[in-house]
């Protein structure tokens, strides 16, 4: 059986890269110089009055906090955890929505954020958090406060890029040289992490560096023993649930949105192959 790598290794194309038209894309690029010197200028504005030992704890906290946010924002965004869709089936096809270009549905394939460039995942990253990182600036007086909002800001940024290069590692494909270095000395999420959140499909959410995992996944725990609301990834849900209904072990796809095609697949777990 061979595994889903991307859209395109399918012969599947995107009408955009990403969230943004790319026409849009392309000329947001132009911005990446001012929103640089502003996530830069914010981060020492608030930093040149705070001592060194304070620092490091500020450092050490946002990597924490940032990290945490990466995995709510993955579980209850990206994985729809907790929607509670109904599936839709149209002559006999599982109809699935792509609407974050060659990103849309990573579980079904994981290794499809190598078909959004670098320069496009960073210049639409920035457009959507630049603006509440200007705002919460505006509001916060304290130093501390301040470069915690802002360090928390710029590693939600960088969130897309080492989920990407995560795959690209676990592939042995080309990584950037300062990225592979981060990978190696364990600083950011490792590969082998992050595959047993595909693997197992539920806990371990984090992509930025996995130190905030035992919290998600202990609130997560806790939720579904005592609350009965367990987290399920949407796609992955609703084919099962169509493996169910046809009662059959091959699930036939009809991608509508961004992308537009169909395909078969097979489960095998939580991974999907080519049917
Ligand atoms: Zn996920
Ligand atoms: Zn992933």
């Amino acid at each position: 059986m061979k595994y889903l790598s991307s859209y395109k290794n399918l012969g599947l194309y995107s009408k955009k890269e990403f969230i943004f038209d790319d026409i849009i894309c392309d000329n947001l690029k132009y911005l990446l110089p001012l929103y640089l010197f502003i996530l830069f200028y914010t981060i020492y504005k608030y930093a040149k009055n705070i001592k060194i030992k304070n620092l490091i704890y500020i450092i050490i906290f946002s990597f924490i906090s940032s990290d945490l946010a990466s995995a709510i924002i993955h579980c209850y965004i990206s994985d729809r955890s907790y929607f509670k869709n109904e599936i839709e089936i149209k002559d006999d096809y599982l109809i699935i929505e792509t609407n974050s270009g060659y990103s849309s549905n990573h579980h079904m394939f994981p290794s499809n954020w190598k078909d959004v460039p670098d320069l496009t995942i960073i210049t639409s990253t920035m457009t959507i958090i630049i603006p509440p990182l200007i705002l919460t600036s505006l509001f916060i007086k304290s130093n501390e406060l301040g470069l915690i909002s802002a360090l928390n800001f710029g590693m939600i940024i960088m969130m897309p890029i080492i989920h990407k290069y995560c795959h690209e590692k676990h592939h042995n494909r080309y990584v950037p040289p300062l990225l592979d270095f981060f990978y190696d000395t364990k600083i950011i999420l490792q590969p082998s992490k992050h595959s047993t959140h595909h693997f197992e499909n539920i806990y371990n959410w984090s992509i930025i560096n996995s130190l905030s995992d035992f919290i998600l996944n202990n609130f997560i725990k806790i939720k579904c023993y005592f609350f009965n609301m367990c987290p399920d990834e949407e796609v992955l849900k609703n084919c099962k649930e169509y493996l169910k209904i046809y009662n059959t072990d091959i699930v036939r796809i009809k991608f509508v949105g961004d992308i537009e095609g169909k395909i078969n697949v097979k489960l095998n777990g939580n991974l999907f192959y080519e049917a």
